[in-house]
C-alpha cells in the first residue's frame, strides 16, 4: 500500500509539474548578433553582389528585415553602450568612443545582461566589448557570466594577443571570427537546461583588414585589394553565422531562440575613420556622421514561428532590441530605468500598428539628426561634402523619396526646420555632458571608484 501511494505521490507531482509548465512555457532564449562596421550595402538582402551572405539572407527571409533600422550613433562604443542599456547613451556621457582604457559605460548603468540574469538567464558575451579595459569595467562585472573576447575596439584576427577568457588569456586560438563561431556552439550546446542571452559580437569586418587564404582565394576575380579583403572577411562572419543558426536547428532551440542582428554603425567609407572598403550606397555619409550612411544599418529580427517573416519599414533603433528582449524575459521594465527603446513584438506581431517611435534622435558633438516620420533634420560633418573640418548647417531631407540625402528642403520649409529643430532641442535639454572626448565639453570626468590610469589610445 505504501508503494502504491509513494507512485501514486509522484505521478500526481509529475501532472502539477506538467500542469505548471503548461502554465509557464519556458522562457525563450535571446541571441543578438552585431557585425562591426558593415556597410549597408554590403549584405545579399540589400543586394549586395561581390560576396555571397546566404547566412545572413536565410536569416533576414525566415523573420523580419526592417528597411530603416538604425543604431543610436555613428561610432562602435557608444551604439553598444546604447543596446546594453536601452538608453540613448548621451543621457550618461557615453557619447564619443573611449580614449582610455578607465573610458567606459558607467558603472551606474545596468546592462542587459544585469537585467535577464534576474530573470534567470544564462549571458554571454563572445566578442568585442569596447565599453571600458578596467577589470572593474570587463563584462563578468557587466552582467556576463561567460566571456570570450577582447576588451578593446579592434583586434588583430590572427594573433591571441589580448583575446581573454573571463580574466585569462587565451594562449592560441583560431581566426577570431571563426573561434566567434566556435565559441557560440560551445555556448548554445552547454546551456540547455536555462534560458540564455548571447551577445555576439564579432569585430569582422572591422579593420585590421585580415582574412584567411582560403577564403581570399574566392575572391580572385576581385581586382581591387582592400575590398577583395573585405569580401573574405565577411564571408567568414557569414560562415560563423551559419553555424551558429545550424546548431540552433539541429537543436531544435530555433523555436524558442529570438535572433537579432544589426551592424553597431554604417560602413565607414570617409577618411579618417577605420576604412575596410565597405559600401553604403544607396545612402550618404559613412561612419562618424549622422547621415544615413552613418547611422542606418542592417537590421533584422527572427523567431522561428513566433514572428512571421515581413519586410517592416517604419523606424526602428538598436535601442528596441534590449526592450523586446526584457518584454520576452518577463522582466519589467521599470520608469526608473528611463529606457528609450520600444518592445517591438506586438508591432511585428500586428497587436500594434502604427510607428513605434515618434520620432528618433542623434548627438554627436555638434552633428545631430531627428527622424520624424519620413522627415529628417540634420547637420552633419562637413568632411562628407567638402573635406573640411566642422559641421553643416541644418539640411531637412524627405527619406521617402530621397533616401540619399541630396536634396535639401530647409530653405522652402522653414516652419518644418523650426518645429523639429524644437523637438530635437527638447531631448537635447535631457542630456548631459560628454564624459570624454570629442565636442562640446571635453571634460573626460573620471567616474566614481575608478582610478584612471594611463593607457594607449585608440
Ligand atoms: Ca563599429
Amino acid at each position: 500500500m505504501k508503494i502504491i501511494l509513494t507512485i501514486f505521490n509522484a505521478v500526481f507531482l509529475a501532472l502539477i509539474s506538467i500542469g505548471q509548465a503548461a502554465e509557464s512555457p519556458a522562457k525563450p532564449n535571446i541571441l543578438i548578433i552585431v557585425a562591426d562596421d558593415l556597410g549597408y550595402a554590403d549584405v545579399g538582402f540589400h543586394g549586395c553582389k561581390d560576396v555571397p551572405t546566404p547566412n545572413l539572407d536565410a536569416l533576414a527571409a525566415s523573420g523580419v528585415r526592417f528597411t530603416n533600422g538604425y543604431v543610436s550613433g555613428p561610432y562602435c562604443s557608444p551604439t553598444r553602450a546604447g543596446l546594453l542599456t536601452g538608453r540613448y547613451q548621451q543621457r550618461f556621457g557615453h557619447e564619443f568612443n573611449p580614449s582610455e582604457p578607465a573610458d567606459g559605460l558607467p558603472l551606474g548603468e545596468a546592462t542587459l545582461a544585469d537585467r535577464l540574469k534576474t530573470a534567470g538567464y544564462a549571458t554571454g558575451l563572445i566578442g568585442k566589448w569596447h565599453l571600458g579595459e578596467l577589470p572593474a569595467m570587463a563584462p563578468p562585472k557587466r552582467g556576463f557570466d561567460e566571456f570570450f573576447g577582447f576588451l578593446s575596439g579592434g583586434h588583430s584576427y590572427f594573433t591571441s594577443g589580448q583575446v581573454l577568457r573571463g580574466s585569462e588569456e587565451v594562449k592560441e586560438m583560431d581566426y577570431t571570427t571563426d573561434a566567434f563561431g566556435r565559441e557560440a556552439v560551445a555556448f548554445i550546446e552547454k546551456h540547455t537546461a536555462h534560458p540564455w542571452f548571447l551577445y555576439l559580437a564579432f569585430n569582422a569586418v572591422h579593420t585590421p583588414m585580415h582574412a584567411t587564404e582560403d577564403r581570399l582565394a574566392k575572391f580572385a576575380n576581385i581586382t581591387n585589394g582592400q575590398r577583395r579583403t573585405y569580401d573574405a572577411m565577411l564571408l567568414a562572419m557569414d560562415e560563423a553565422i551559419g553555424v551558429v543558426r545550424k546548431k540552433l536547428g539541429d537543436s531544435g532551440m530555433d523555436k524558442n531562440t529570438l535572433v537579432c542582428f544589426i551592424s553597431d554603425n554604417g560602413g565607414p567609407t570617409m577618411k579618417g575613420v577605420t576604412i575596410n572598403g565597405c559600401r553604403n550606397e544607396p545612402l550618404r555619409g559613412s561612419k562618424r556622421t549622422t547621415l544615413e550612411g552613418g547611422i542606418r544599418v542592417p537590421f533584422v529580427v527572427s523567431w522561428k514561428d513566433k514572428i512571421k517573416p515581413a519586410v517592416y519599414d517604419q523606424p526602428v533603433i538598436q535601442l528596441d532590441l534590449h526592450s523586446t528582449a526584457l518584454a520576452l524575459a518577463g522582466v519589467e521594465q521599470k520608469p526608473e530605468c528611463k529606457l528609450d527603446g520600444v518592445n517591438l513584438l506586438p508591432f511585428l506581431t500586428g497587436e500594434k500598428t502604427g510607428a513605434p517611435h515618434d520620432a528618433l534622435y542623434w548627438r554627436l558633438g555638434k552633428q545631430m539628426a531627428l527622424r520624424m516620420g519620413d522627415w529628417k533634420l540634420v547637420r552633419y560633418d562637413n568632411h562628407v561634402d567638402l573635406g573640411t573640418a566642422g559641421v553643416s548647417s541644418a539640411k531637412l531631407y524627405n527619406l521617402a523619396n530621397d533616401i540619399g540625402e541630396m536634396n535639401d528642403l530647409a530653405a522652402a520649409q522653414p516652419e518644418k526646420v523650426k518645429d523639429m529643430q524644437a523637438k530635437w532641442d527638447a531631448w537635447n535639454a535631457t542630456l548631459v555632458k560628454p564624459l570624454w572626448g570629442g565636442e562640446p565639453s571635453g571634460a573626460n570626468a573620471a567616474q566614481p571608484g575608478i582610478e584612471k590610469k594611463p593607457g594607449r589610445k585608440q
